[in-house]
């Protein structure tokens, strides 16, 4: 099969075949492939587009390029969930007890910080003794044992997803929805679940800042895992602000707390909520989202998804006592307010950019290339609240001096006018 041939095909607006597909991925991953041919297809790609059924196989050779997880030892059906990355997003935190505790048995593995949005390994592991490196074998008797495990997905995940993604960063060829599907999907299906729940963000804090774009990415998740033989829904979420008020580690890991104990902010505890109840809903539990949403309730309402939190920090290693005294959780040697230059109604808070003074605080690598588990933002406002001139509109921590220069950048992230309408958190559901 000649390579040259099926670039050729793609820059002509041609489909191509299954087979061409996973020869074009697997040659690549190979070395057989050249970086220029494979660029050359994903710029045709990118321009051309690639139909479902292309998608489809696109996401199959990516994800049958590394280990797949077998879960079929763990009964019931396994319902994943993930997130296109935001700023202030400790929904897994929440989600993942949650949903456990409702009798879905859930095996997520998760990522690191990326750009200005955080990790929920390294939130997680801002937890004492907190481990997200398990083996295979680990994640998965942990599930069996207590229904729930978290994990950082290993290289040997869709190896080919990482080599591609080097390539389409380098190639601009990044905005593909087709392509943005496939590796989204292709680590999800090697994960091994049954049922997946996309939280696809939309607004100034996310990877798709326009809705019609989140829109296209969502509805492509989902016609995608449906051709893989796999139940899937979509919520559209708002990024156009933080979401809840912490941006962090160890902060993030204490609001989610907050937010199983029925208590939180009611953006966060809103979206935890929608999300808990369509996985409840895909994992057999309920019979629909509505009675899905009741349960969920219920199982905060009755410290039943704390609970079983503090089961699965004490599962890997963590020390359960943060569950009850978050004083425990690391803490910032340096804080410095953003107080408001002026007074009125907070207009915009922009999530993107407090995302990346959130990194250079020490959140993620983007400062010294350290994780600093004590380094954060906390909120002191959302959008439409009022507030007068010297007002704290956020404090910044970290464990190094924080200079006055990113104190004023932070500032400048809050803006104030006449009026502004509270941000609802969920656009749509598809699926
Ligand atoms: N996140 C991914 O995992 N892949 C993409 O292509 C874009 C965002």
């Amino acid at each position: 099969m000649l390579v040259y041939e099926i670039v050729r095909k793609k820059l002509d607006g041609e489909a191509n075949t299954e087979e061409e597909i996973q020869h074009l991925v697997m040659g690549f991953v190979r070395g057989e492939v050249a970086p220029e041919q494979m660029a050359a297809w994903l710029a045709a790609v990118y321009v051309r587009g690639l139909s479902d059924e292309e998608t489809w196989w696109l996401t199959k050779a990516m994800a049958d390029s590394g280990r797949q997880i077998d879960l079929s030892a763990v009964e019931g059906i396994k319902v994943d969930k993930h997130s296109t990355g935001g700023v202030g997003d400790k929904v897994s935190i929440v989600v993942v007890p949650l949903a456990a505790a409702g009798g879905v048995p859930i095996a997520k593995l998760t990522g690191r910080a990326l750009g200005h949005t955080g990790g929920t390994a390294d939130k997680l592991e801002s937890i004492p003794g907190m481990r997200l490196d398990l083996s295979e074998p680990e994640f998965i008797a942990q599930v069996q044992r207590i229904g729930c495990a978290i994990a950082v997905a290993t290289e040997e995940i869709a190896p080919a997803d990482k080599k591609i993604y080097a390539l389409r960063d380098k190639t601009a060829t990044i905005a593909s929805i087709p392509l943005i599907v496939s590796s989204i999907l292709s680590k999800k299906l090697a994960g091994g679940a049954d049922a997946f729940v996309f939280d696809v963000k939309f607004g100034d804090g996310a990877f798709m800042q326009s809705l019609d774009k989140a829109r296209a990415l969502a509805e492509g998740l989902v016609r995608t895992a449906q051709l893989a033989g796999k139940r899937a829904v979509a919520v559209l979420s708002s990024m156009e602000q933080p979401l809840g008020y912490a941006i962090g580690n160890a902060v993030e890991v204490a609001e989610a707390i907050e937010v199983l104990r029925g208590q939180g902010p009611d953006d966060v505890r809103d979206l935890c909520v929608t999300i808990a109840a369509l996985m409840l809903w895909l994992g057999g539990t309920v019979t629909n989202p509505q009675e899905g949403r009741s349960k969920a309730m219920e199982l905060l309402g009755k410290g039943l998804a704390l609970e079983k939190f503090r089961t699965l920090v004490a599962a890997q290693g963590g020390d359960p006592r943060i569950v009850d005294e978050p004083h425990r959780l690391p803490q910032p040697n340096y804080r410095a307010t953003v107080t408001a230059p002026e007074s009125g109604v907070i207009t915009r808070i922009a999530a993107r950019q407090l995302g990346l003074i959130a990194g250079r605080l020490g959140v993620s690598r983007l400062g010294t290339g350290e994780v600093d588990p004590a380094a954060g933002i906390l909120l002191h406002c959302k959008v439409g609240d009022k507030v007068a001139r010297g007002y704290p509109l956020a404090v910044l921590q970290s464990s190094r001096p924080i200079d006055p220069p990113i104190v004023r950048e932070a500032q400048a992230c809050f803006d104030t006018g006449e009026a502004a309408e509270k941000l609802p958190i969920i656009a749509q559901i598809i699926g």
